[in-house]
């Protein structure tokens, strides 16, 4: 053990890769090691005995990674930009990113904490996904055979695997993209959150929806309630029978901060402010 400050850390190892290649290279000679970001996560689980990982490649300095760029209108987002660039970059066109800084429960971690790291814990504590399943993201990873690309939708129920390098996320920069989160009082423990992506013309044109526990503890779109609203006015009637949908469609886990009942009344509440934004 080693001491570090009021943390008692084990003792651990760490490569410092500067270059894609150079992580690559570093993951593939020894299979035991884990990859650190922004390390906002990882330092906590070392030190809470969560995770059995003692070697590490630090990913942290490969500068290619923390860039921001556009394709073809998307928004390309490299796996190291921080939760706070992210918001501050794009929080003007996405209303979603906005309201994620305002109701980000520690802004000094959110300097530190990754794009990238968010999306790899796959878990409903990660607002950022819900908001990136609604804008349709995709992931874009490396190995040394190249580039692989997959849907955040499909990611989210695939087997995980520890051996990829996430790159980017490509996303659309929707200006019709909200989000709202329930959290526990001063601790600012989020109970749970929704997302809504929506195009409302005289009627729906596209509705994507998110929950951060649609199944247990794993966000992921509701699809029943986006085949619902596509097609429809959307009026008061809509609006209630929608957010009657999405507390049927979502299986939430209960645990100590909040039993499933609570987080899917609370899910409907928040959907239903969210439909009201969208209809103005
Ligand atoms: C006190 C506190 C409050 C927080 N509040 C919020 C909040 O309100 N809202 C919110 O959304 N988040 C919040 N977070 C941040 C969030 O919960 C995660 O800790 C953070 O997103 C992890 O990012 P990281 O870069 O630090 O990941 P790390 O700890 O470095 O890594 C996390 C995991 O992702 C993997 N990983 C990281 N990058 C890659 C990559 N490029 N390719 C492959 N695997 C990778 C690692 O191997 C590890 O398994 C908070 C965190 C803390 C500690």
């Amino acid at each position: 053990m080693m001491e570090l400050g009021y943390l008692r850390l084990p003792r651990i190892q760490v490569h410092v890769a500067k270059t894609v290649e150079e992580a690559l290279k570093l993951l593939e000679q020894d299979g035991e090691q884990g990859i650190l970001a922004g390390g906002t996560y990882t330092v906590s689980a070392l030190a809470e005995g969560k995770t059995k990982l003692r070697k590490f490649v630090d990913i942290s300095r490969i500068r290619e990674l923390a860039k921001l760029r556009e394709e073809n209108g998307k928004a390309v987002v490299g796996a190291l930009v921080t939760h706070a660039e992210l918001s501050k970059l794009l929080g003007h066109r996405i209303p979603a990113l906005k309201t994620f800084w305002k109701t980000y429960s520690a802004p000094t971690v959110a300097n530190l904490a990754t794009v990238g790291g968010s999306v790899m814990l796959r878990k409903s504590s990660e607002d950022l996904i819900s908001i990136l399943l609604v804008l349709d993201a995709e992931l874009r990873f490396q190995t040394s055979d190249g580039e692989s690309r997959v849907k955040l939708c499909d990611f989210m129920v695939e087997k995980a695997s520890s051996k990829k390098l996430l790159t980017a996320v490509s996303f659309e920069q929707s200006g019709s993209c909200y989000f709202e989160k329930l959290w526990l009082g001063v601790s600012r423990i989020p109970i749970v959150s929704v997302a809504l992506n929506v195009r409302v013309e005289q009627r729906v044109e596209l509705a994507r929806v998110a929950v951060s526990h649609k199944d247990g503890n794993i966000p992921n779109r509701v699809y029943a309630v986006e085949r619902f609203l596509e097609g429809r006015v959307l009026d008061d009637s809509t609006v209630e029978k929608a957010v009657h949908q999405l507390s049927q469609s979502i299986n939430p886990l209960s645990d100590i901060i909040a039993p499933a009942w609570y987080r899917r009344e609370a899910a409907a509440v928040l959907f239903k402010r969210l439909l009201k934004q969208a209809a103005g």
